[in-house]
């Protein structure tokens, strides 16, 4: 099973990046090709039948199995950035964090008004990010054609928050 598979490779840091956070790190997931190779796969399987016409990966880790699956799926791959990183014309979206506010940005030409964009990150946690990302996606005009997560943080509620915008969610470990 990949859940059971991806489960056993991640690592559990306790209080990273602060004190009494447990992080999940995925990085010993990426020194296994085979599994890799899995969760490409397995990701292009349940995703079947849904029309994607390009994949936004989040900064930074969503960048790892975003572009594979793009590439897997023969569809173009845009990453959505922290602020300040794209050289080109941006759109941005401010969002609220536990402290703070954070900024994500997309490039202009991204993809086109009315295109379907798969939303993918590796890890799903209270859904802020993801929710950040769809919202500037349908803020230039591309349609959420769902979202893809290696792992989600179950406990933290963020599926209650992604799926009113679209119910295409894809979460293979939780
Ligand atoms: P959310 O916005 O609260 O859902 O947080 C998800 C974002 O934070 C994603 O971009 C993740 O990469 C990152 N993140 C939060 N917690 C962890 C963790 O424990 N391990 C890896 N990434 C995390």
């Amino acid at each position: 099973m990949i859940a059971q598979q991806i489960k056993s490779a991640i690592r559990d840091i306790p209080d990273f990046p602060k004190p009494g956070i447990v992080f999940k790190d995925i990085t010993p997931i990426l020194k296994d090709p085979q599994l890799c190779e899995a969760i490409v796969n397995a990701f292009a399987e349940q995703l079947k039948g849904t029309r994607i016409d390009a994949i936004a990966g989040i900064e930074s880790r969503g960048f790892l199995f975003g572009l594979s699956l793009a590439t897997k799926l023969g569809v173009p791959f845009v990453p959505v950035r922290k602020a300040g990183k794209l050289p080109f014309t941006i759109k941005q979206k401010a969002y609220k964090l536990e402290y703070g506010t954070a900024t994500i940005e997309l490039h202009t030409d991204a993809f086109e008004p009315g295109q379907h964009i798969l939303i993918h990150d590796d890890l799903l946690a209270t859904g802020g990010t993801a929710l950040a990302a769809s919202e500037l996606i349908q803020e230039m005009g591309g349609i959420v054609a769902g979202f893809s997560f290696v792992v989600g943080l179950g406990f933290l509620k963020g599926l209650e928050r992604i799926s009113p915008v679209c119910d295409r969610v894809v979460v293979l470990a939780d």
